[in-house]
């Protein structure tokens, strides 16, 4: 926990051990901040945000390169310490480590271009200064499921746009978030700029930061359930918002596409972080020309692959966040049974810890719930469809639109590519995600864009000035 530049330990708190999913063993304690604590951290932001906002963007862009080479100095260290309490593999964390300093070296560079404009009025009666101002003081909500990511991606544009903020990390995985404000602290960023809270039961500190008026933009990446309260609790203040939500990411392989390149996209988009993505693929329809192929050299790949403790590079996929998680895996591949659906292959999984099995499913209709939730596991379920019509429609039949993944000639991808109701596409590739581009849904998946030229303008709002001539 970290309030106006002050760090506080277990010793005057209560106590919350972080657990590593693999092997079920304590990896450290945090303090779990009180209410009182998190009104503190929001005074705090509040308190330094005048300053802040005026400080010369070209200082703040290198305070966020510095972090950036700082961190990238360390980034094997920091990879280990997700797989420690998260539980993905070495070589995701590796790749998510990549992927969240790039965030930090991208707002860098975007926090010496923040533009505004100058107008004429048409009726030659004044001129029309139209300002970029930061937001304000900013609450940061994130995931577990990417530690380092999920708060570089919204830390970097505030901090660019020169908004304060209070970052609440997952209770699972709060040691990386720690870290990576350690490393701002370190180099000075101001006390009141940056603040860390860790609440025990975080709706009801959510609540009580909301309250206090003082947060004027909530930027929250976690499940469509809890974006749906927070947009119900920032309404009552107007606060600005940026909701990253659920997903349930359809892959396609049309007639005609390289069944080698479509198993090796759905291996990407599936088992990125044990399947544990919002950009996860969810469903994979699959044309009933080449479903046949398509399912037995999957399951041959399938075959090959490992999932055990993500330390040792050998395994493919590491251990899911929690017990928890598995269970609700498992739930949902039941019930998808109970439903029609039939496994193909299972692969192996050590005896103890959260492990899944890789699991490969067919014989799957449309109102399967392996269609309809999102499984969060290394989970594959083959649909087949029989023409591009039927493919578009079953892939838009979801209150999701977060990504979507087409497999097939260039022309007929970018055509069903067009008519997907999703934010992102990806063609013939399997990852999308990229700290240079706009990364967002639409539908329940979400509101506003991370990441990108859009990324900034999350924490900025328009101020027009009228001058008269
Ligand atoms: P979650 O919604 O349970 O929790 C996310 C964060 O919200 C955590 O920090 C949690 O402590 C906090 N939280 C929980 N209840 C709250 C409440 N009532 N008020 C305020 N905060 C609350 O999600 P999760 O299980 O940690 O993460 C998985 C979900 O996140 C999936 O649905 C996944 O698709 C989504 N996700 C989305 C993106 C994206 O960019 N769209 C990225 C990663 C994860």
């Amino acid at each position: 926990m970290y309030i106006n530049g002050v760090w506080s330990g277990v010793s005057d708190r209560k106590e919350h051990a972080v657990m590593n999913p693999a092997n079920g063993v304590a990896v450290d304690s945090i303090p779990l901040s009180t209410l009182d604590d998190c009104v503190n951290a929001v005074d705090s932001a509040a308190g330094a945000f005048e300053s802040w906002s005026r400080t010369a963007p070209r200082d703040r862009s290198d305070l966020l390169y510095e972090a950036w080479r700082s961190l990238n100095a360390r980034s094997d260290e920091l990879a280990e310490l997700i797989v420690a309490e998260n539980g993905k593999t070495i070589a995701d964390a590796s790749a998510e480590v990549t992927y969240a300093l790039d965030f930090l070296r991208w707002f860098a560079e975007e926090a010496v271009r923040i533009r505004g404009d100058y107008r004429l009025s048409p009726r030659g009666d004044k001129r029309i200064i139209v300002d970029r101002v930061p937001v304000g003081p900013a609450l940061l909500i994130a995931p577990w499921n990417y530690p380092a990511a999920m708060i570089t991606r919204k830390l970097g544009p505030a901090l660019a746009a020169g908004c304060t903020m209070v970052i609440k990390p997952a209770l699972e995985t709060p040691l990386t978030a720690r870290e990576i404000v350690r490393t701002f602290d370190e180099l000075g960023a101001p006390d009141g700029v940056i603040n860390l809270v860790t609440p025990g039961n975080a709706g009801p500190a959510v609540d009580r930061m909301l309250a206090t008026g003082e947060i004027r933009k909530l930027s929250f990446t976690g499940s469509t359930a809890v974006g749906r309260i927070l947009l119900r609790s920032t309404a009552e203040h107007v606060v600005k918002t940026s909701m990253e939500l659920g997903g349930n990411a359809p892959f396609l392989v049309l007639e005609g596409a390289s069944i080698e390149e479509a198993v090796e996209g759905a291996i990407q988009a599936k088992l990125r972080n044990g399947g544990a993505a919002c950009t996860a693929a969810n469903r994979l329809y699959v044309h009933r020309s080449c479903a046949a192929e398509f399912t037995e050299r999957l399951a041959e790949r399938i075959s090959t692959l490992r999932v055990g403790s993500g330390v040792e590079r050998i395994n493919t996929v590491g251990a899911l966040v929690s017990d928890a998680e598995v269970h609700k895996v498992r739930e949902l591949i039941d019930q998808g049974v109970r439903q029609g659906a039939n496994v193909v292959f299972q692969t192996e999984i050590p005896k103890r810890g959260a492990f899944m099995n890789i699991t490969l499913l067919n014989g799957i209709n449309s109102e399967n719930v392996l269609t309809k939730k999102e499984i969060f596991g290394p989970v594959f379920p083959i649909v087949e469809f029989d023409d591009e019509v039927e493919a578009v429609r079953l892939a838009n039949m979801t209150e999701y639109g977060l990504v979507a993944y087409v497999f097939g000639d260039e022309q007929a991808a970018m055509r069903v590519g067009h008519k997907l109701q999703v934010g992102m596409v990806g063609i013939n590739r399997g990852v999308v995600s990229d700290a240079a581009a706009p990364f967002g849904g639409v539908k329940e998946s979400g509101i506003g864009r991370e990441g990108s030229f859009e990324g900034i303008d999350e924490y900025l709002q328009t101020k027009y000035l009228a001058i008269s001539v």
